[in-house]
This record gives structure tokens, sequence and C-alpha cells, in this order.
């Protein structure tokens, strides 16, 4: 005869018992020390919440990306032209952009290290 072992757990954020063998959920750490809990609901709500994350994430990259890809069509229309001077201060704005890009996304991994 099979006995059911069941592991009641609470759920950091809504602070039910769940049994996660039964129900399901999750449990780990979080940062490699923070250990947590998630009922099944808890569990899709911090899922759902984290694509979003992700998603607005990879938006912002996108929009950026796609602000370089204009100043460089614009580099490449002035080139076509044949500016000298208008070619060189939009050289000099894009790498002024790609810079306060680098230095932004260098900033957030630090902070995210030492987090
Ligand atoms: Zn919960």
């Amino acid at each position: 005869m099979c006995v059911p072992t069941e592991t009641i757990l609470e759920c950091s954020l809504c602070r039910c018992e769940f049994d996660i063998d039964g129900e399901g959920g999750a449990e780990g750490t979080i940062g490699g020390f923070v250990e947590v809990a998630f009922c099944p609901t808890c569990k899709a709500g911090v899922l759902d919440f984290a694509q979003q994350e992700i998603d607005q994430e990879l938006q912002d990259v996108l929009d950026e990306a796609d602000q370089l890809a204009g100043m460089v069509d614009r580099l490449e229309q002035i080139k076509a032209q044949g500016s000298g001077l208008l070619e060189i201060i939009t050289v000099t704005d894009v790498l002024a952009a790609c810079r306060y890009r680098y230095l932004k996304y260098r900033q957030e991994y630090d902070q995210h290290i030492e987090a």
C-alpha cells in the first residue's frame, strides 16, 4: 500500500501552506542564499512578472538599437552626399550614443553583481 508523503511548505508571497509534491509550486534560493517557496498560484505570478520584465528589457534594447540604426542610416546618407563636416558630427553622435549605452549597461551589470 502506497502512503503519500506530503511536503508542506509556506509560500513566501501569500503565506498559504501548500503541498509541493501534491500541488506543485517551487522552492529554491534567490541570489544563492535567500530561501523561497512559491505556491502554484504565486509561482505562475512570479514567472509572468519575470517574463514581463524580460520583455521590457528586450524592447528597450531593440528601441535603442533602432535609434542607433537610424543614426547609421543618416550617416550613410550624409556620406553619400559628400558633406565632410556633417559626417564627422554624425560619427561623433553615433559614438556618443554607443558610449552612453555601454556605460548604462556596465552600471546595471555592476549593480547586479554587487546586489
Ligand atoms: Zn502563494
